[in-house]
C-alpha cells in the first residue's frame, strides 16, 4: 500500500481478520492527496462538512483495484465501489454513521448504486439495513429496482416495515439465495394483521428461483421461559417466522420448494436450556410446557422435511430448541409419523438411552462421576446443557455472519472448553455417547432428505456419502465418529 500509483491488479482478497478496517477506507487515505499536504483530515474532523465536496471529487477520481468483493462502513464508499465486474458487498454501518447521512446526496448515491453490478448484498444487522434503506430511499422511489444483478441478499430487520421499503429496491422474485434475520424485542399485536397481510409478497419473493434459504431469529431473549413475551407468542401469527411456516407456499407445497438445496433454520439464537416441566406447579423451578407447545414444535419441525431437494442443512438450535421437545423415529405404530412430540419430557436420560455399546456405557460413566463430584440433583441435564451450550459456541456469529456462506466458516471449539473442568479426553467421549445416540434421528435425516449431503445439527458437522449401495455412511470428521446406516 507504501506505492499507491502502482496498480494493484493482482490483488482479489483483503481481510482485516480484527479492527474496525476498511479496505476501501485504505485505498481512500492512501491516495488522498490532502493527507500528504497537510494534517487537516486527522486533526479537524468536526469540520467534516465543509471539506466533504473536496473529498467527493477525490473519491470520484479515485482507482479501486477490481476484486470479488467489498466491505462498506460508511454509505459515502459506495462511490469508491468499481462497476468493472459483479461482486458481493457487506454493508456494515455503524451508529455514527447516521449523523453523516445529512452530508451526502441521496441522488447521486442512489444513482451510482444503479450502476453497480452488486450481485450479492449483505448487512451486518438490523441498523445498518435501516440506514442503508433510509438514506437512499428518496432516490429509490424514482429509480424502480435498482440492483438488477441482484441474487444473493442477506437481510436483517427488525420489522416488516423496513422489509417493505427494500421490495422497492430489490426484485425479490429474481433473488436465488435469501436469508432474512429478524431481530426484535417486543410484539405488537397489530404484527399479525401485518404478518398475514404480507403472506403475498413472501409467495412471490420466495418463488422456485430460491436455491438456498435462510431463516435466523436473532432474539436477544430467552425464549425458554416462563411468561415471556417471546416465549408466549412463538407459536402465533404475531410472529412472522409462525406466520411464514405455516402458510407460506415454499414450506408448505413441494412444487414451490422443489429447487431449495441449502437450508439454515434457526427459531432461536438464544442458547439456554432450564429444567422442563408439563405441572403448572413447578412454575418456579422450570420451564412449563404444555401438549399444545409440544405439537407445535413438532408440527413446524416438520417443514424442513418438505425442502426435499435439500443437499445441505444447519440446524444450529437443534439441541436446545427442537431435540428435547420432539423425537424422530423411522417406524412408529401410526404410520407416517416420523416426528412427534416427546412424551416424557421431563426426563432427558432418553437423550443418551439408546446406545449401549462399550464406549457408551463408559461415557455414562463419566457423566455420573462429575455429576457426583458437582453434587448436582439435575442429573444429565445439566451436564447436558454445558455441552449443547459447547456446541452451539462453535456456530459463527450469527448476527454479523451470513448463514448464507455457512460451510465457508471453521467451526472451532470456544475456549470455554479449557476452564470446563473436563479432560478432553472425557469430552471426546461424551461427544462420541451424544453421536451415538443421535443415529435415529440421523436415519430420519438421510431417509426424508434422500439428496442430504451435508449436516449440522447444534455444533457437530456431518458428512454423507451414499456411494455405496447397501448403505449410507455418516462421518463427523472434527469428532473422528462415523456410522454406517
Ligand atoms: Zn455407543
Amino acid at each position: 500500500m507504501a506505492n499507491a500509483t502502482y496498480p494493484l491488479e493482482y490483488l482479489r482478497d483483503f481481510q482485516f481478520l480484527v479492527g474496525n478496517y476498511s479496505f476501501l477506507r485504505i485505498v481512500r487515505d492512501s491516495s488522498d492527496y490532502s493527507l500528504y499536504q497537510s494534517s487537516r483530515l486527522l486533526f479537524e474532523n468536526d469540520d467534516f462538512d465543509d471539506y466533504y465536496p473536496t473529498i467527493e471529487k477525490q473519491m470520484s477520481q479515485m482507482a479501486v483495484p477490481v476484486m470479488d468483493s467489498y466491505q462498506i462502513l460508511g454509505l459515502e464508499e459506495i462511490n469508491l465501489l468499481p462497476s468493472e465486474s459483479p461482486f458481493s458487498l457487506q454493508v456494515s454501518l455503524d451508529t455514527k454513521q447516521q449523523m453523516n447521512l445529512q452530508s451526502i446526496s441521496d441522488s447521486g448515491l442512489s444513482s451510482k448504486l444503479q450502476q453497480l453490478p452488486i450481485s450479492s448484498l449483505e448487512f451486518d444487522n438490523a441498523k445498518s439495513a435501516d440506514y442503508f434503506i433510509s438514506a437512499l430511499g428518496t432516490g429509490f422511489q424514482e429509480i424502480k429496482r435498482s440492483l438488477p444483478v441482484l441474487k444473493k441478499l442477506s437481510l436483517s430487520v427488525s420489522s416488516l416495515r423496513s422489509l417493505q421499503a427494500f421490495s422497492n429496491v430489490i426484485d425479490f422474485p429474481l433473488l436465488e439465495h435469501f436469508e432474512l434475520k429478524l431481530s426484535r424485542s417486543t410484539f405488537n399485536i397489530e404484527d399479525e394483521h401485518l404478518n398475514l397481510a404480507s403472506l403475498p409478497f413472501w409467495n412471490t419473493a420466495l418463488s422456485e428461483n430460491i436455491l438456498s434459504l435462510s431463516l435466523v431469529n436473532l432474539n436477544y431473549t430467552n425464549l425458554l421461559t416462563n411468561f415471556s413475551i417471546g416465549s408466549t407468542s412463538v407459536f402465533k401469527e404475531v410472529n412472522l417466522f409462525y406466520t411464514l411456516l405455516l402458510h407460506c407456499k415454499i414450506f408448505n407445497d413441494p412444487d414451490a420448494s422443489r429447487n431449495v438445496t441449502y437450508v439454515n433454520f434457526c427459531l432461536n439464537s438464544f442458547a439456554a436450556l432450564p429444567e422442563f416441566s408439563m405441572n403448572p406447579a413447578d412454575y418456579k423451578s422450570a420451564f412449563i410446557v404444555d401438549d399444545y407447545y409440544l405439537k407445535s414444535k413438532s408440527r413446524i419441525f416438520k417443514k424442513l422435511f418438505n425442502f426435499y431437494n435439500c443437499e445441505t442443512l444447519i440446524i444450529p438450535d437443534y439441541f436446545f430448541n427442537w431435540k428435547p421437545f420432539i423425537k424422530l423415529q423411522t417406524s412408529s405404530p401410526d404410520k407416517g409419523e416420523f416426528c412427534v412430540a416427546n412424551s416424557i419430557l421431563d426426563n432427558t436420560d432418553y437423550l443418551f438411552g439408546y446406545c449401549n455399546c462399550p464406549s457408551c456405557v463408559s461415557a455414562r460413566k463419566i457423566l455420573l462421576r462429575k455429576t457426583e463430584e458437582e453434587g448436582a440433583m439435575g442429573q444429565t441435564q445439566t451436564f447436558y446443557n454445558f455441552i449443547v451450550l459447547l456446541l452451539f459456541g462453535r456456530i459463527p456469529n450469527m448476527e454479523c455472519r451470513s448463514q448464507l456462506n455457512f460451510f465457508s466458516n471453521t467451526l472451532q471449539d470456544s475456549v470455554e472448553i479449557l476452564g470446563s473442568g473436563y479432560m478432553k479426553s472425557d469430552l471426546a467421549q461424551v461427544f462420541h455417547l451424544i453421536l451415538d445416540n443421535l443415529v435415529p434421528d440421523l436415519r430420519v435425516f438421510i431417509t426424508r432428505l434422500p439428496r442430504l449431503h451435508e449436516l449440522c445439527l447444534g455444533g457437530f458437522l456431518f458428512d454423507i456419502d451414499r456411494s455405496g449401495t447397501n448403505s449410507v455412511s455418516i462421518s463427523a470428521p472434527q469428532e473422528n465418529w462415523s456410522v454406517r446406516i
